[in-house]
Order: C-alpha cells, then structure tokens, then sequence
C-alpha cells in the first residue's frame, strides 16, 4: 500500500530524517516509538505532505506522492491526520465539524453528510454531543471528535500524532479504546505513541524510531521483549545512566557523589538504594585507588525504571585488574561489603579493557 525508500527530511542544517525506508500493507496497525525529538511527527507530516520531504520516494498504491503533479488535498484525504491537539473548529458545532469537508472537498449532498457523521459520533460514542460546541467537550470527547472528522473523509490511512499526549490521565484510556475499535474492523493505522502498554497490544508491528532511521522495527514482542539493538534495549528499558571519568588519583571525590546524588534525586531513587549504591561506588574506588595512576576509569552508573534496578559498569583500560577476584583481598572488608551489596557481579576483560558489571541488591 505504502512504500517508502530513502526519506530524508532537513530542517536546514539539521538532519532529522536520513534515510526511513519501510513498506507499509492495508490493514497493519503500525506503532511508531521512540526519544522525543527524533523525527516521529516529521516523519507522518512527511507522509501527508504537510512537511515537504527533503529527498526519496513515497509510493501509494502505485503513485509516488512526491511528483510535482501530485494533488495534495486528495492525498491528505487518503491520509487523513489525527494531531495532538485536536484541532477542532471552534466556531463549529460537533455535527458541522464533521461534515464540512465531505461537503466542502467531496462534494458530498448535505443530508448524506449529516447521516454519515452522525454514523460515526455513534461509532465513537458521542451521538448526543452532535449539536455541542468542542469548547463544552472534555479532552477526551474533543479527541474522539477529532478522530470521527478525519474517518468522515473516509481515508485509507489514519495518522496518530500522539494522540492521548494532551489529555488528563483519566481521559486517556476512551480515546485508545476508539483508535483500538478501529484496528479491529482493519483500519490501516500509524500511531506515534508515548502509550507502550497500548503499542503493544493494538499494533501488529512497532518502529523504533532513533538517529534519524527506523532504527529497529519488529513484532511488539520483539521490539518490546526481546530488542536486539542497545539504543532500543535503553529506550525499552527506560534506562537512565550517568557517567564519570576519573583520570587522576586526586579527582574530587565529593563533586562525584553530589552529581551521583543529583542522579539518584532526578530519579527519584528511594534512600536506601542511595545509600547502598555511594557505599558501593566508595568501596569500589578504594579498590581502584592503587591502579589511578596508570588507567583512566570510567564509571557509569544506569537506572532502569522498568525493572527499577541500578547496575554499576567500572571500565578501565591497561593491566588486568579484577580487582574483587585477587585472592590477596579475598578477606578485605570493602570487598565483603560490595559482595553484600550486590546481587550479580561480572567481570569481563576483552582487548585491553576490564569491565566490571554490578548489580544493586534492591
Ligand atoms: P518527535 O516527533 O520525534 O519528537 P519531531 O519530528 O517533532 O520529533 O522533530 C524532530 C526535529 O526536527 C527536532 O529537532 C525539531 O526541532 C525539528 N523540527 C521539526 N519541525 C521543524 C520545523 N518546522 N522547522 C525546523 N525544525 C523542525
Ligand atoms: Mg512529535
């Protein structure tokens, strides 16, 4: 139905998208995810040509959309766009919103119009809202409006834009039930969405969107259980981390915890995790001190909020230096410590480098 080959999408200097090259058929339900800032809205705004693509192809049903000749209005009616931000006419009622542009760009007679939007109000269950303005709807109920407009036009495509990003939680959960209704009567769907708990069971493939790229995409099971690429496992994850480089043995053991603290604070970390992890990192430097000298080592301390774990990475360059495994330290208090605190300790030394993994208990 879609294919698109080598997009690419400059805003001046700054490239957002490279090269997204994906093929699209009818009936997939296909969530977009990814960092914020990464070209998700570009991308779908690149589809229906509200943004105009920089360079590659988009192919609908045979006919690359980015030809000059291409009729714009009709294709943003192929493709029709639910934004974030409802984009309701205010002055309109909730009927006269639905019907405007069937009547308008269609050509469609009045009373056919009106029974079809009422049709759909039903469908979205705002029937009695018809003659309401959106300024007396709540959030929810302007979305769900929103969402019958764009059906109205009777597209092939329906765009998500975040579509619940804007509404209070408590509104959040009517929308996707309708954008879910819809994936099951095999609505052709993209959806940018912040909701992974909903990417997961309403799409039957999921983007992860990075770097420019559909960096990895796959089977809401793959992408979201088993992702094979770092930059996917972190945003899955919802990793956090923190690093810092020490290069000499006099570096500033306080500014280091005040950031560790700062780290700890920003996620929101319950106390006693705080105090175990800056005992770890203090026990585990004065094992590292005699080797200061000679080695740069970088710690890098990670958050996950899913698994709500911290895990604590030691790298270092040069001599092997296990420094938990020598068995003249073997009945070291620090070390008996560290053991205590950790659950799962790995260390591993490949090509000149020692990495030292640790595993807060929780
Ligand atoms: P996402 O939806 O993934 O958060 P966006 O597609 O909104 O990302 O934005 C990606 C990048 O493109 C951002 O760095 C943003 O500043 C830039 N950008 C988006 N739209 C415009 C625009 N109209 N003019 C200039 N820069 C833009
Ligand atoms: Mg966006």
């Amino acid at each position: 139905m879609i294919t698109v080959q080598g997009l690419s999408k400059s805003f001046g200097n700054n490239v957002v998208l490279r090269d997204i090259r994906t093929e699209i058929r009818k009936g997939e339900v296909i969530s977009i995810i990814g960092p914020s800032g990464t070209g998700k809205s570009t991308f779908l705004r690149c589809l229906n040509l509200l943004d105009q693509p920089s360079g590659g192809s988009i192919v609908i049903d045979g006919e690359n959309i980015l030809d000059r000749k291409t009729n714009v209005a009709r294709i943003r009616q192929k493709m029709n766009m639910v934004f974030q931000s409802f984009n309701l006419f205010s002055h309109l009622s909730v009927l006269e919103n639905l019907t405007l542009a069937p009547i308008r760009l269609k050509h469609i007679p009045q009373a056919e119009a009106e029974a079809k939007a009422m049709a759909l109000l039903k469908l979205v269950g705002l029937a009695e809202k018809a003659d309401s303005f959106p300024d007396e709807l709540s959030g929810g109920q302007k979305q769900r409006v929103a969402i019958a407009r764009c059906l109205a036009m009777e597209p092939e495509i329906l765009l998500f834009d975040e579509p619940t990003s804007a509404l209070d939680p408590t509104m959040v959960s009517e929308v996707l039930s309708v954008i879910r209704r819809l994936a099951k009567e095999g609505m052709t769907m993209l959806i940018v969405t912040h909701e992974m708990d909903f990417a997961r069971d309403v799409s039957n493939r999921v983007f992860y969107m990075d770097q420019g790229l559909i960096y990895e995409e796959g089977t809401p099971q793959q992408i979201f259980e088993n992702p094979q690429k770092e930059r996917t496992r972190a945003f899955i994850n919802r990793v956090r981390s923190f690093s810092y480089r020490i290069e000499t043995p006099d570096y500033d053991l306080y500014a280091m915890n005040a950031e560790i603290e700062a780290f700890c604070e920003k996620q929101i970390l319950p106390k006693k995790t705080r105090h175990n992890l800056l005992l770890l990192v203090e026990e585990l430097l004065q094992l590292h001190t005699p080797f200061l000298r000679d080695t740069v080592l970088d710690v890098t301390i990670s958050y996950s909020e899913k698994s709500e774990r911290v895990t604590l990475l030691f790298e270092s360059s040069g001599a092997a230096m296990n420094v938990l495994e020598s068995d003249a330290m073997a009945d070291d208090l620090g070390i008996v410590i560290i053991r205590n605190l950790c659950e799962q300790i790995d260390y591993r030394r490949q090509n000149d480098q020692n990495r030292l993994e640790l595993l807060l208990k929780n």
